[in-house]
């Protein structure tokens, strides 16, 4: 990570995980729909976003600790820790 006021979280991140599949995986099990799509930089595991109804990305993160998500969005590139409330964009 080139941005020097990121986390040790997100400076640790060295290849970006990218959604593998462009929906919640959390959502498609119960039928629910989401807005924008997170993916999880420890397991790759892509969920909704805080504007969606479910919440699932904090959700998992708050479970699982797992700090840092980054946009699945198409044409955004950015990262964000949780435990730090830091964003970055790569
Ligand atoms: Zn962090
Ligand atoms: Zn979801
Ligand atoms: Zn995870």
């Amino acid at each position: 990570m080139a941005d020097n006021g990121a986390c040790a979280h997100i400076k640790g991140v060295k290849d970006v995980k990218k959604a593998k599949r462009r929906e919640c995986e959390e959502c498609v099990k119960i039928g629910s729909t989401w807005v924008h799509l997170r993916t999880c930089q420890t397991d790759g595991g892509t969920r909704c976003c805080d504007s969606s109804p479910n919440k699932h990305a904090s959700k998992h993160a708050a479970a699982t600790k797992h700090p840092v998500i980054a946009s699945a969005e198409p044409g955004e590139r950015w990262l964000y820790c949780y435990p730090d409330d830091e964003m970055a964009e790569y």
